[in-house]
């Protein structure tokens, strides 16, 4: 995999931010659909089924990763990977969310403080025993057809 930029669509970020502060002081979640991996197009809400603790822990059922893949595939899309919120924490991914990380998948980091949405990380894993290692993030217009925008 190539450590070029992830670009996310202004609309994904937004969306992001909202949920990260809504779910706030708890974790937030969702999937990231898009048609390439560096291309996000799109998240989708995910419930944060860690009952025990809602705020420091992030997993995502087996379930709910079917239902996500099934409903990317549904939108002639892929699941590109996960995000979630760090309340009141740095962006920067934990020893358990390198546990539960998915190799092939990116795995975005947002930091909430006092309610307020911070910085947004990506992340993805170079291999099977690899630490996280960071991707650049770029914001733009994807179009849905056609050769992609410059980047303002
Ligand atoms: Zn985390």
């Amino acid at each position: 995999m190539s450590a070029t930029p992830i670009r996310f669509a202004p609309a994904v970020l937004a969306a992001i931010r909202a949920e990260a502060a809504r779910a706030y002081p708890h974790e937030g979640c969702g999937a990231l659909l898009g048609p390439a991996l560096g291309e996000v197009h799109e998240t989708l809400p995910l419930p944060n089924r860690d009952e025990g603790s809602p705020r420091t822990r992030f997993s995502v059922s087996p379930r709910d990763y079917m239902a996500v893949e099934s409903e990317a595939d549904s939108r002639g899309v892929r699941l590109l990977g996960f995000w979630h919120s760090h309340p009141d924490h740095p962006a920067r991914p934990s020893a358990t969310d390198r546990r539960y990380a998915w190799e092939g998948l990116l795995t975005v980091v947002i930091a909430v403080e006092g309610g307020a949405p911070r910085d947004i990380t990506v992340w993805d894993l170079p291999g099977p025993d690899q630490p996280f290692r960071q991707r650049a993030l770029v914001v733009g217009n994807v179009p849905t057809t056609g050769a992609l925008e410059e980047v303002p």
